[in-house]
């Protein structure tokens, strides 16, 4: 999960990564009464998941309250690229000397972390790395020693800091790491590290993301998700512990195992081609020992995606045998009409291995009009394709 700038610099915060004194606001109003508070030049920042906010407008400096407002009333609702701003950062001015990078990231490939520094920050790195590498300090850190204060000194001096912030910098840099460590985090940059005018050095722009596979310990994590740039049906998705992902198309796909899911996607999307261009509208992974209930909250959630016209519910019996996958879904069905959901949306099912003839028998004994077997997975795309595209065309007309 990626963070807004305000966000990681609360982070930073807790973790003693000076940062100047700031709030987020989502008026204009607000601007002007944090402006105020602050009582003298702010910047206004706003608060997007994309880098460049500068370039496009969205960092403005503001001397009086008013100004602060009006520069909040410019920002808000602004389009950066593609990104519509909801809130805006209004932090205290900043008279900068020098602008530097740095940044520790996770290095999947040589199996440990990358620090990243270079004293000509402020513009993007990815151009600093490609016009002037030698300009970018990259030094591995290992997962185990991680940085101290001799490690984060070595990265300094690559880095070719001046000696007189050396010490703090290297400070800084021990600090971040520990950002890094304790927050769970796979990336912490900071673009620029300023030093002031009046020679401390600040972080004065953040980005933090954080791995969500330890977001069980991490209680107060759950806070910094944020709702309006999440796909609600996502959202509820994960509520549920499913494993889902929504995708533009107009199958929903529930499948156990994520090869099988992958797989199933791509049969959709083929078969689709020849129904007006119909595609699969998520991945969901129930999982390997999927009881009928995870089907009810699988299927719960694909019915419940107004772009989904027809179901494609895909399930290989391993573990979880095809009679109870089928059970399941007899249930799944039957607990939906009991909360006062009945189905609307045709669902084709595929069931194949461990006791698939026992599965299939008991869909047929279901007999639902709206629930369909189909042998293979080919077939079973094509039905499901051709369903999908009658009742969007059905619905269009
Ligand atoms: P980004 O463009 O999304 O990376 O946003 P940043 O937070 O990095 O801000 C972009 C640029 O705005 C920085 O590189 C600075 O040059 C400038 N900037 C940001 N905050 C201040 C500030 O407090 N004072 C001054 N003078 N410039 C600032
Ligand atoms: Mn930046």
């Amino acid at each position: 999960m990626d963070l807004y700038e305000y966000q990681a610099k609360t982070l930073f915060d807790a973790h003693e990564v000076p940062v100047t004194a700031g709030e987020v606001c989502v008026t204009p109003d607000a601007a002007h009464e944090v402006a105020r508070k602050i009582g003298g030049p702010v910047v206004v920042k706003a608060q997007v998941k994309t880098g460049g906010r500068g370039k496009a407008g969205g960092v403005k400096l503001a001397d009086t309250p008013d100004d602060a407002q009006a520069r909040a009333t410019d920002i808000l609702g602004m389009d950066i690229k593609g990104h519509t701003v909801h809130r805006v950062l209004v932090t205290e001015a900043t008279d900068i000397a020098e602008e530097y990078y740095v940044s520790f990231l996770l290095d999947r490939a040589n199996r440990a972390f990358l620090a990243m520094a270079s004293v000509e920050g402020g513009v993007e790195i990815e151009e600093v790395a490609a016009t002037r590498p030698e300009a970018l300090a990259l030094v591995r850190v290992d997962a185990i020693d991680g940085v101290d204060a001799a490690k984060a000194r070595d990265i300094v001096d690559q880095a070719g800091f001046p000696a007189n912030i050396r010490d703090e910098v290297t400070n800084v840099l021990v600090r971040l790491w520990d950002v890094l460590v304790k927050e769970d985090a796979t990336l912490v940059e900071v673009n620029p590290l300023v030093l002031t005018a009046d020679g401390r050095v600040l972080a004065l722009d953040g980005k933090v993301t954080l791995d969500d596979n330890a977001h069980y310990r991490h209680a107060s994590h759950a806070d910094l998700v944020d709702r309006e740039g999440t796909d609600p049906i996502e959202l509820r998705a994960k509520e549920l512990d499913l494993n889902y992902v929504k995708l533009d198309g107009e199958v929903g796909v529930v499948g156990n195992g994520a090869g099988l899911v992958m797989s199933t996607l791509d049969v959709v999307a083929y078969a689709g081609e020849q129904f007006g261009g119909i595609r699969p509208a998520n991945f969901l992974d129930i999982g390997g020992g999927a009881s009928a209930e995870i089907m009810a909250n699988g299927l719960d959630i694909v019915l419940n995606d107004p772009d989904v016209y027809a179901v494609f519910v895909n399930v290989f019996g391993g573990i979880t045998a095809c009679d109870a996958v089928a059970d399941g879904i007899v249930q799944a069905v039957e607990m939906l009409a009991a909360r006062g959901e009945p189905i609307t949306k045709p669902i084709v099912c595929r069931i194949d291995g461990n006791n698939a003839e026992e599965g299939r028998r008991i869909l047929t004994d279901f007999n639902h009009p709206l629930v369909e077997m189909v042998q293979t997975m080919d077939d079973a795309a094509r039905r499901v394709a051709e369903l999908a595209a009658a009742g969007r065309d059905g619905s269009a007309s």
